[in-house]
């Protein structure tokens, strides 16, 4: 399918029936680009997830503009009635309450969906907590796995769990403050606590921290701490290899760490048997 762009990145104004997603602040308020600020004086309206977080930018910036909003609750009866705007001629932002839409926001079926009628889109890049995070930590940041929030469900938590262990390319993840130390314990059970990782904290804000280097570590910042604020963490993958090579002691060590940290020895068995690829009698009789 070929979808035209707009000669809107030459002129910066508003052409009819285009979708405009922007990229919007994640806590600076300041790093609104002079394109997006221009999109969004000036398109017809605005669909946005919480109509309180975009009024703070219609605030600082002294402009007022249409609003509607649009998240995941109303976002299936809303997506037929912005087709149908842009179909008639309207102009139209897409933004989320912080850093791109559709990554971990709402977007993604909109923009489906308006790329499947053949209207124009034109995205204008911004922040996004994840990139902020990953190229802040001096971790490996050309080839990486982004995750979102890991799943809630336990078998689908502890397979991406496994596979963040054995990843050869550095990870992020989203994740909220009240969660984080049930995540670090996780993280130290399936990567080790040795694994290196970097934790950022209110990327862009007035009390941005970045805390590291390993999980122990982080695991003893927050030990006395109350943990506040929004969450990256990006975890440094293994060397490649490394996880081929099964050194059976260390699964010994591993297997005994696990039954004296109260796990049953199948329990254990069954834990390291999905994460080496033995078999678990195999690793049962390591015991
Ligand atoms: N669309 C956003 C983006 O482009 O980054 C992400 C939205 S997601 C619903 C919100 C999560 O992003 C937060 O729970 C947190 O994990 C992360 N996040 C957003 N802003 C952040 C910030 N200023 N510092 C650290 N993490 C942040």
């Amino acid at each position: 399918m070929n979808i035209k762009s707009s000669s809107s990145h030459k002129n910066q104004e508003p052409e009819n029936s285009v979708l405009y997603i922007v990229g919007t602040p994640i806590g600076n308020l300041n790093d609104l680009s002079t394109r997006a600020l221009n999109i969004l004086k000036n398109v017809s309206l605005i669909a946005c997830e919480d109509t309180r977080q975009t009024k703070k930018i219609m605030s600082r910036y002294e402009f007022s503009n249409n609003l509607i909003s649009f998240n995941k609750y109303n976002s299936q009866n809303k997506i037929p009635k912005i087709v149908n705007d842009l179909n008639s001629g309207k102009s139209i932002a897409l933004v989320s309450d912080a850093g791109m839409p559709s990554i971990c926001d709402p977007g993604e079926d909109l923009v489906k969906n308006v790329r499947f009628c053949g209207i124009s889109i034109v995205c204008i890049p911004g922040p996004c907590a994840a990139i902020t995070a990953l190229v802040s930590s001096g971790l490996p940041s050309s080839k990486f796995t982004f995750e979102g929030f890991l799943p809630k469900k336990k078998s689908e938590r502890e397979k991406i769990l496994i596979e963040i262990s054995k990843n050869d390319k550095t990870t992020i993840i989203y994740e909220s403050p009240h969660r984080l130390r049930r995540l670090l314990n996780e993280l130290k059970i399936y990567c080790g606590g040795e694994r290196e990782i970097e934790v950022s904290r209110e990327l862009t804000k007035k009390f941005e921290e970045h805390i590291g280097n390993n999980i122990d570590n982080v695991i003893e910042f927050f030990r006395e701490k109350e943990i506040i604020g929004e969450i990256t963490m990006v975890i440094k993958g293994i060397k490649k290899g490394k996880d081929l090579k099964i050194n059976k002691s260390d699964l010994k060590k591993e297997l005994s760490e696990l039954i004296n940290a109260g796990l049953s020895l199948s329990a254990a068995s069954k834990y390291i048997a999905k994460k080496s690829g033995l078999k678990k009698s195999e690793v049962y009789n390591l015991n």
